[in-house]
């Protein structure tokens, strides 16, 4: 058999972080296995399904490297095919017409809470023969569910799960405007495209049960389910706004690399030893459902935010100045042209030591893309007395002549020149950091004075000598 994973997201708007954490799962589950990974748009409702809506999934899944194995399916085209297999159910007595009025159903729930009972349908038209409706009175495809005996899931993840069908009650899969329901129409889509394995949140096991029903009701074999705990906040409350990011590109925006936000949504659910930081591949050979644990896990930001700087150790400084780049388009008084490219290229290794996000790392380069004359904070402010001022003015002396320009042997001219003038290295950095930066902290300073380049470090301290 070969394994054959979904990802079914609802385009609503959003990729929330706990239908990611479904589709890496998903992914990763196919991979291991040597099968396939699918996705499917689940568009039937109309009115919120806009392609803007499926270009957040698409542009989500892409970025976070989850790559489907076929075209995606879009639901909303196969509603011929859903038709046709609840008229397949009707014709073969495992579904019946129901004639309800709005108002009966509403009578039926009524009495049913009177009585104490959960509000489901009654079987009124399970066993009536449809001549006794009204002529051309509308109609919905009920299924009939066996009310006898339970339904027990093998849950990959959840293990037994069982539940008696008298607490299953006749539901509609087709509705009397002729479309289908959800349950319906995930049933038959799963089993068209030959899914073995149906990974989602254990928010839908209710829904496996009913779903059951039409397996069941069309003698198709059923797929194996794993139902994964969601994702909950810090304090174990359900994940919403006031905890932080919750869907992918809030996490984007806020300068998580994918790569990290993969992670550490698989290590949340999933576990395997001590191991914390796994490359793609050791997820995909390591990655299986009984690691995944069964309790609610708890969205740690911090920890995404530890798991985040050490993979921005890792990334390429090309990649990494891009993004820079990008973020500082438009950020006032930083220019954003080739030469600050250039110098944030030349001194990324030292940012990306400094930094936990993309939000960090544009953050603490912008300074290579201002123009003199630099503001500068409080604390800059201290380091730049008089005396630093016309230390500064001697020292720019000294690195005028300095050759090449690298930070090796500007490391060498800043030591000589601390030694010469009987100060300590710190007492010529901070007040250069200073006037360089316009704060009191960047990567070492001999990279920092290589990266602006000898004109601008003259420039820089000049406009210092004359502040
Ligand atoms: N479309 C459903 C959702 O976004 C998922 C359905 C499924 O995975 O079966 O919640």
């Amino acid at each position: 058999m070969t394994v054959r994973t979904r990802f079914a997201p609802s385009p609503t708007g959003l990729l929330h972080i706990g239908n990611a954490r479904a589709a890496l799962f998903n992914f990763l589950y196919a991979r291991h296995h040597g099968g396939q990974f699918l996705l499917r748009i689940e568009d039937t409702d109309r009115e919120r399904s806009t392609q803007k809506a499926v270009d957040v999934i698409f542009d989500g899944l892409k970025w976070m490297g989850i790559t489907a194995d076929a075209e995606p399916v879009f639901q909303s085209t196969r509603v011929e095919r859903h038709k046709e297999v609840a008229l397949q159910l009707l014709e073969a007595g495992k579904a019946y017409k129901c004639f309800c009025t709005p108002e009966e159903l509403k009578q039926m729930r009524e009495q049913a809470m009177a009585e104490g009972r959960p509000p489901r349908y009654n079987g009124m038209w399970r066993d009536r023969d449809p001549s006794e409706a009204p002529p051309g009175a509308p109609y919905a495809v009920r299924i009939k569910a066996d009310h006898e005996g339970e339904t027990v899931i093998e849950d990959l993840v959840q293990g037994e799960v069982r539940v008696a069908n008298a607490e299953l009650d006749d539901m509609i899969i087709l509705r009397s405007d002729g479309t289908p329901t959800y349950q319906h129409a995930v049933v038959v889509d799963d089993h068209d495209m030959d899914i073995t394995h149906v990974i989602r949140g254990d928010d839908h096991l209710t829904n496996t049960f009913r779903q059951l029903m039409i397996y069941r009701a069309m003698g198709w074999d059923q797929p194996r389910f794993a139902h994964l705990p969601l994702i909950h906040g810090p304090d174990g409350a359900k994940l919403s706004k006031r905890h932080g990011a919750q869907s992918v590109v809030e996490f984007r925006d806020e300068g998580y690399l994918p790569e990290a936000l993969c992670n550490y949504l698989l290590r949340l659910g999933w576990g395997h030893g001590d191991a914390e930081i796994l490359s793609r591949d050791e997820q995909i050979r390591l990655f299986d459902l009984d690691g995944v644990g069964r309790s609610p896990s708890r969205m740690d930001y911090t920890k995404l935010t530890h798991v985040n700087a050490v993979y921005l150790r890792e990334a390429d400084d090309e990649r990494l100045t891009n993004d820079v780049m990008e973020r500082l388009t438009g950020r006032e008084g930083v220019d954003t042209g080739p030469v600050t490219r250039e110098r944030v290229l030349k001194l990324m290794p030292g940012l990306k030591e400094r930094a936990r996000t993309l939000v960090e790392l544009a953050d603490n380069a912008a300074f290579l893309g201002r123009q003199v004359p630099l503001t500068f904070d409080a604390k800059a402010q201290k380091h730049l007395t008089p005396e630093a001022r016309a230390m500064l003015g001697e020292l720019a002396r000294a690195l005028a002549v300095v050759e090449p320009f690298e930070a090796e042997q500007i490391d060498a001219a800043l030591r000589l020149f601390a030694e010469t003038y009987g100060h300590k290295l710190g007492q010529v950095a901070q007040p250069l950091r200073a006037a360089l930066t316009g704060t009191t902290t960047s990567p070492g300073i001999d990279a920092t004075v290589a990266a602006l380049g000898r004109d601008e470090v003259l420039a820089r301290i000049g406009a210092v000598q004359n502040g």
